[in-house]
């Protein structure tokens, strides 16, 4: 006969029977411990929502209000709300960065860099050369057309024929 349960809100342990722990969870001392926990581990987001929602503590505001905890009005000061506020617009700021992020198409470096990953990793220093003009043609006189070295003083012969003639 001597298990005992703790409090985590209280740091309080007491002899652990079903009236005991009833009369403990009931009593204002734990639920304003309790609340006071929730609050000070509430996000920005849901603490601004309900602090919205009270009036403020007159009390409060007067040095001081026994209802800590419990208080159905708010200890937040107009300025501790405007804080909060902007809290919540840098987290809700934040949060749509991320999401715009992530909608991002990768842009054309990282297209190329992606292609250069995928494609170029194995021989990156290889340059595959399919063809190359054999050396010895280029002095030769009894090729065919086809097979003669394109030079670019070929571009400057403008005797073209025309189709059809
Ligand atoms: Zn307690
Ligand atoms: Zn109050």
């Amino acid at each position: 006969m001597g298990r005992r349960y703790y409090c985590d809100y209280c740091e309080k342990s007491f002899i652990d029977d079903l009236e005991a722990r009833k009369k403990h969870l009931q009593s204002s001392n734990h639920i304003k411990l309790r609340n006071m926990h929730y609050e000070s581990c509430r996000d920005p987001e849901t603490a601004l929502k309900e602090e919205l929602l009270k009036i403020p503590c007159r009390r409060f505001f007067q040095g001081g209000c026994p209802f800590e905890g419990i208080c159905r009005y708010t200890h937040y000061s107009p300025e501790e709300l405007c804080e909060l506020r902007q809290q919540v617009e840098h987290i809700q700021e934040m949060r749509r960065k991320q999401k715009e992020e992530q909608h991002q198409v990768p842009s054309s470096d990282s297209w190329i860099d992606q292609y250069r990953e995928k494609h170029m990793k194995e021989d990156s220093d290889a340059i595959h050369i399919f063809w190359k003009y054999p050396e010895n043609f280029e002095n030769r006189i009894d090729l065919p057309p086809s097979l003669i070295k394109f030079k670019t003083e070929h571009f400057y012969d403008d005797n073209f024929e025309e189709w059809g003639n």
